[in-house]
């Protein structure tokens, strides 16, 4: 969901899925570059020049990244093999998010997708196994490259195999109580909820570690524990906008016939008779049934005091462009996703050139709200 978005830099297209990389991706390469280079390798395998360590150091950090990648690629090969799109893969922090475009469409499609990433990693760990082994004595350092590589991957595969949802393992957990209970939201907030609870547990884990004089490995452990409790919560909150909004359109939930303004009304007026007057946050701007505009308070809030009785709606409104309407027909999801993208508050609903409604981010968030106050468990249930 867009919640969860963040900066990230667009790097390859594989088979039709666009791979980007999260900005805190190069962060963490230069962090585990530097503690390969400069920290385990010369520890585990004394007795080799600096320049060494830190070619083995990149090339382990590459096979690495490229692990993580492999890992994610598998989940959407699956997904997009199930019918269940992915065409976007993000890597950052701990590994990558490769995100459903909706939800999956069945718990045996979820169980699927989300199990062949860590079976993937476990695969990979026994490939680099078999290098390490094939290059001979466990003292040298290219065999450790590859020893480390075969870890690292058993690793990742265990860490996402944690029940806590949005990690796979909590998406097994949570195709399992769906395909028991046949109730996908109770399904996720059982499965959010361990995904919570196995954030605290590794902030604990951070903080013994911190007290156990293990300040960089602590920090990790409690980075990590706060990243999966926020994802947890929005990847739960989108669930719960998405069943609520998932079949609904725009012309279902839009104020039909809305308050319009005069072009050519002063902003002073304007904000007397209309703004203070019916408490909305903005308002389309009309003049003979054509839209031409929107004036949100935000604008109205740029215009100073003294400007306020010169200067007209037509002035300071935004003028109506295509990323501040949409069709009626459209979905309320799509909607969300255009008002977010253009940063406002509301988007006019228009059909052949006439207004015929209005949409906004709080009425919708109104029918969110009460649908998920609906689909939530009684109390003692
Ligand atoms: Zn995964």
């Amino acid at each position: 969901m867009a919640s969860g978005e963040t900066k990230s830099i667009e790097l390859l297209k594989v088979a039709g899925v666009q791979v980007a990389v999260d900005y805190s991706w190069l962060v963490i390469f230069l962090l585990v570059l530097w503690s390969l280079s400069a920290g385990y390798f010369p520890q585990e395998y004394p007795g080799h020049q600096t320049v060494n360590y830190w070619i083995v150091g990149l090339v382990a950090t590459l096979l690495f990244f490229a692990s993580v990648l492999l890992h994610e690629l598998a989940h959407a090969a699956m997904a997009n093999r199930l019918g269940d799109n992915i065409d976007r893969i993000t890597l950052f922090i701990f590994g990558g998010m490769a995100r459903l475009s909706s939800e999956p469409k069945s718990a045996a499609n979820e169980f699927k997708i989300a199990g062949v990433g860590p079976l993937s990693s476990l695969l990979i760990a026994l490939i680099f196994w078999l290098i390490a082994s094939a290059l001979g004595p466990a003292g040298a350092l290219w065999t450790a490259v590859f020893r480390y590589l075969a870890f690292i991957n058993v690793a990742l595969a265990l860490f996402n195999l944690l029940p806590g949802f949005p990690l796979d393992g909590g998406r097994l957990l949570r195709a399992l109580l769906w395909k028991r209970w046949g109730d996908l939201p109770r399904a996720t907030a059982r499965a959010a909820q361990w995904g919570g609870g196995i954030g605290w547990g590794l902030i604990g884990l951070g903080a013994l570690e911190i007290f156990g004089g293990a300040l960089v490995g602590g920090l990790w452990l409690i980075f990590i524990g706060l990243f999966l409790r926020g994802a947890a919560a929005s990847d739960y909150q989108g669930m719960i906008v998405e069943q609520a909004l998932g079949h609904i359109r725009v012309r279902d939930i839009m104020t039909r016939e809305p308050v319009t303004l005069a072009p050519e009304l002063p902003v002073g007026e304007a904000i007397e008779q209309y703004f203070l007057r019916f408490g909305y946050g903005g308002f389309p701007v009309v003049s003979e049934g054509r839209v031409l505009g929107v004036l949100s308070l935000s604008q109205v809030r740029h215009c100073k005091p003294q400007e306020r009785a010169h200067q007209t709606v037509r002035d300071i409104m935004l003028a109506l462009g295509p990323e501040l309407e949409v069709r009626p027909q459209a979905g309320a999801l799509d909607a969300i996703r255009k008002m977010n993208e253009a940063n406002s508050g509301r988007l006019v609903v228009v059909d052949e050139g006439k207004l015929v409604g209005l949409i906004t981010r709080t009425g919708v968030a109104r029918i969110v709200q009460t649908n998920a106050q609906l689909a939530a468990p009684a109390p003692g249930n």
